[in-house]
């Protein structure tokens, strides 16, 4: 008798292709050594935690007594935290929110999770943009929804909003948005997103209930060209924010993050009991209570981003010198470059023979581009150069 979920174990028997690389990386690493390993595989930051984290953790451990410090705290967060939470986003972007419209999560992954299913009623339709987060389909199909994909315009990596538009139906719930952009690491112009908005009041009219956007925004803070990135519950009423700290902190083994439901949303109570509902039934109560503390005291800090522009621009410029065609990334730490073959699979285990670990995109929903996660050392950059030079002459 068959005594488990086939779905659950299908996700947890096949690997990643990001996690495939990445273990391909452990063995390569121990035969030729790292430094002449140039594995651009997985998006663990490369900033160091700001001191002032650090000095944040040590003075916790010396104040605060042990039993609070590391006690349970409310199911949806301490009230301190979602204070300073909400108060650090009304400060930014004048958003109107209060701690009872933020959920403390483990990370954005968490957040997801629990957003997806606190807005799935059954088979209900939920829209992500190529390229894409490929564990955004996971999330949504484990929550009972229908993951579908709207194609990107390969001009500038922005929306495709005849394809969206075209894709809409009575059954979408809701609309993700991850901008700045993993896998490309675009920022979505705010004409762009107003467009899409206007399409989703009008789609909403029509079908006599919300579509909410889920704005998914690991790497809000992590831009080059100085514009904010347009805060999207300012533009749409109906919004859910998922964000984490693991980027922007370099914290992303400590699980921090959080939801926030814009209190302007269509049933804005509701949303938010499902959200607390949905946590509770996934067992994501209570995210870590250390860091809840520290994101009390810490809503403001910033990284350091002059170290991945340093990075980017190295590695944009080079590469596009060498001959490849890459998308500028405006944000995020990613570099997406087209394939030198129609198979990204196959270029990338070519790159293997450079010692270069790359990402295959075809599970962003892109195939014929590949990713490159540029958060390393810069060095490593700068002696990757010759090797990918080699890579696209081995295509000549
Ligand atoms: N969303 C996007 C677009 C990501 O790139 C990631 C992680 O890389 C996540 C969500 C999950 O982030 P977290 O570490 O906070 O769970």
């Amino acid at each position: 008798m068959n005594c488990i979920n086939e779905q659950m174990y299908g996700y947890g028997s096949s690997r990643s292709v990001i996690r495939d690389q990445y273990e391909y990386g452990r063995k390569r690493r121990a035969e030729i050594g790292d430094d002449n390993l140039f594995d651009f595989s997985l998006g663990n930051p490369s900033v160091p935690t700001p001191s002032a984290l650090r000095d944040c953790v040590m003075s916790l451990l010396d104040e605060t007594d042990s039993l609070t410090l590391h006690g349970y705290t409310s199911a949806q967060g301490d009230f301190n935290t979602r204070k300073a939470v909400a108060d650090n986003l009304n400060a930014r972007f004048d958003a109107g929110l209060g701690p009872d419209d933020i959920y403390m999560t483990c990370g954005a992954a968490a957040a997801l999770s629990i957003t997806f299913r606190a807005l799935n009623d059954s088979n209900d339709e939920i829209i992500i943009f190529a390229p894409y987060f490929p564990e955004y389909k996971v999330f949504i199909s484990s929550a009972g929804a229908v993951p579908v994909s709207v194609p990107f315009v390969e001009k500038d990596f922005q929306i495709d909003l005849d394809a969206f538009r075209a894709t809409l139906s009575p059954e979408t719930h809701a609309v993700v948005i991850n901008s700045p952009n993993t896998p490309c690491g675009v920022i979505y112009k705010e004409s762009t997103l107003l467009e899409l908005c206007a399409i989703l009041r009008e789609k909403s009219a029509e079908y006599g209930h919300p579509i909410y956007i889920v704005s998914d925004e690991p790497y809000r803070e992590i831009v080059y060209n100085g514009e904010a990135v347009p805060f999207i519950m300012n533009l749409y009423p109906d919004t859910i924010m998922c964000y984490s700290y693991s980027k922007c902190l370099s914290v992303p083994g400590e699980r921090i993050g959080y939801v926030a439901v814009s209190p302007r949303a269509s049933d804005a109570s509701r949303v938010y009991a499902a959200v607390c509902g949905a946590g509770r039934a996934l067992g994501y109560v209570c995210a870590p209570s250390l860091f809840q503390k520290i994101i009390e005291r810490l809503p403001g800090v910033m990284p350091d981003i002059e170290v991945y522009r340093r990075n980017r621009d190295l590695l944009y410029g080079s590469l596009s010198e060498i001959g490849y065609e890459c998308v500028h990334p405006d944000g995020a730490f990613y570099l997406f470059i087209k394939s030198l073959e129609p198979d990204a699979v196959k270029f990338s285990l070519r790159a293997r023979d450079f010692d270069i670990l790359l990402v295959p995109a075809g599970s962003f929903g892109a195939p014929g581009y590949a990713r490159i996660a540029y958060c390393t050392d810069y060095d490593r950059i700068r002696r990757s150069i010759p090797a990918f030079k080699a890579l696209f002459e081995s295509y000549r």
